[in-house]
């Protein structure tokens, strides 16, 4: 049957069957607030209202300034009904960034958070929206042009009803996070939200039900909170919305408290959690089917046994805003669970299965690669929720193939099983004197080390072998580790030629809004590394 698929349908349906069900956010003063997806969506058909009242068409962008929380959900829901268009703001980025963004967008309204106030007037200078709806607990409205969103929704004509809309017309958009280059927007039809919900939610992929109890991390300003707001809405999951207190011991007591089945997070925030779990034993109580999703970066192997050991089970997932962003997930096939923990354990660290409806193939130039769990090539997808061009970057379409392929940028090798590994951002991967060395696999080795906490590996010009691979490590508190130590460790699964010739120690290591680690300010703060000569090198 020919049926629109819009969250105008998700709306009424959880509405209907689960207005009961808890929405918990978390508040700045960290206090709990409650209430349900019936309130949700009550506001949400009031925000659709008011918004028609403000006279936004179709298509509108309206920009949200803000944590994870149920107003969010609410102009999740309630922008998107209204035919206008969910522009959700990285609040991370520095303010010029953000400024473009929005002029680039062209958002007509903006949500902020009360707290977010300091950043919109970092703004404010540089962005002319209509109207500025501050959602606030201590009713601050500091600037003139601010209102308040709790005016702001009694503004709806009564008697209001949702406009039919087209599965086409969009729903959302994103901006990349501008790990590579300059942010780009991305945009999302309601069609592509709910295929992607639909198959996000699978037993095979985030495997979110009804009775679960869900817990996104990841904030809801990323790649659409990897779209687990609206797999959850869709089904009629319980919510645990973190708000901005996003510390390990605040995010471990909603774990508990809540008693959450799922939740998704980048590998950083994990191993801030797994280390609180370490530090204090027993102090809090997990649920026994708890599932964490992770994904953003490569994980590595010694988070898959520091979850193993605490009995949490984790699922590892690649995407790109660019796809939704789901693109491929790691689960054992049947077939796989017998096999040999080592076995086992190499198909576990890698990104995964390809989801229904994403195709794939790796590529070098113009030939696809044979899926024998070596060779490498770039990853191109192309499926129904994924995206087929930048918003209004006309010039930026060589990112897609004549034939429709998305060039994901990322270096991979497929195995016989399908099961896709990401050796590395194109850009990331080390060319030493004719041979690739993957900087994830050498990042993953390295954290497997005792004394080391986290560790990212980046190319630097040589003058013999073109670059060579420099590692930034962080050691673990009180501990130490000199170079030999680490090249020694590394050995054991390494040639030498592909080991690091520097190893520098930092306190911190520079991360993108979205806690990846910024190898492109890595390159540049150690570009011109004098190396030692008779170091290194292919042999
Ligand atoms: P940005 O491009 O700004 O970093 P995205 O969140 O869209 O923002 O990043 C997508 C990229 O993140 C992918 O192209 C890939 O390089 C990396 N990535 C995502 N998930 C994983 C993963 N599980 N393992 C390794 N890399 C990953």
């Amino acid at each position: 049957m020919q049926f629109p698929l819009t969250l105008t349908h998700v709306l009424a349906r959880t509405e209907k069957l689960f207005g009961a069900v808890e929405i918990v956010s978390r508040r700045p003063d960290s206090s709990i607030h409650r209430s349900s997806y019936g309130e949700v969506c009550a506001r949400a058909r009031a925000l659709a209202s008011a918004l028609s009242a403000a006279s936004l068409e179709r298509g509108d962008r309206v920009g949200t300034l803000m944590w994870n929380h149920a107003v969010h959900l609410e102009a999740y829901l309630g922008v998107p009904v209204a035919g206008c268009v969910l522009h959700t703001l990285n609040l991370r980025l520095h303010p010029d960034e953000l400024a473009y963004i929005i002029k680039h967008a062209g958002d007509r309204v903006l949500i902020v958070d009360e707290t977010l106030l300091p950043v919109y007037e970092k703004l404010r200078g540089q962005i002319h929206p209509e109207r500025v709806i501050v959602v606030s607990v201590r009713g601050q409205l500091p600037f003139p042009e601010c209102e308040s969103y709790g005016d702001f929704l009694t503004q709806g004509k009564p008697g209001y009803e949702l406009p039919q809309l087209d599965e086409n017309e969009a729903a959302a958009m994103c901006y990349t996070s501008g790990t590579t280059g300059v942010p780009k927007g991305v945009v999302y039809t309601h069609r592509s939200v709910i295929l992607h919900s639909l198959a996000a939610a699978l037993p095979d992929a985030f495997a979110i039900a009804q009775a679960d109890s869900v817990l996104p991390v990841v904030p809801m300003f990323h790649a659409n909170g990897w779209g687990v707001p609206f797999a959850a809405a869709m089904v009629g999951s319980k919510l645990v919305l973190p708000g901005p207190r996003l510390d390990p011991v605040s995010l471990l007591d909603l774990l508990d408290q809540e008693k959450v089945t799922r939740s998704g997070a980048v590998p950083t925030v994990w191993m801030a959690i797994l280390a609180a779990l370490d530090e204090h034993p027993g102090r809090w109580k997990l649920q026994p089917g708890l599932r964490v999703l992770c994904g953003g970066s490569a994980v590595p192997e010694s988070m898959f046994r520091a979850f193993d050991r605490h009995g949490i089970e984790l699922i590892h997932a690649w995407g790109m805003t660019e796809l939704s962003p789901l693109g491929t997930v790691c689960h054992l096939k049947s077939s796989l669970v017998d096999r040999p923990e080592s076995e086992r354990m190499a198909t576990r660290l890698k990104q995964g299965l390809q989801a229904p409806f994403v195709e794939i193939r790796a590529m070098v130039g113009d030939q696809e690669v044979p899926w024998d769990g070596e060779t490498l090539g770039e990853l191109e997808v192309r499926g129904p929720w994924i995206a087929s061009s930048y918003y209004n970057l006309p010039d930026l379409q060589e990112r897609w193939t004549t034939d429709g392929w998305f060039r994901t940028g990322d270096i991979v090798n497929v195995d016989p099983e399908g099961y896709v590994k990401i050796a590395d951002r194109a850009k990331d991967l080390i060319k030493s004197g004719g041979e690739w060395i993957s900087s994830v696999d050498l990042e993953n080795a390295l954290m497997g080390h005792p004394a080391v906490r986290e560790a990212a590996v980046v190319a630097i010009a040589h003058p013999k072998w073109a670059e060579r691979p420099l590692a930034a490590v962080i050691l673990k508190d009180g501990c130490r580790a000199e170079p030999e130590e680490l090249r020694a460790h590394l050995s054991q699964k390494f040639s030498r030629w592909q080991l690091p010739d520097a190893f520098v120690f930092l306190e911190e290591i520079p991360r993108t809004s979205v806690g990846k680690f910024q190898k492109s300010r890595l390159r540049e703060m150690f570009a011109g590394w004098e190396w030692d000569q008779t170091a290194g090198g292919s042999a």
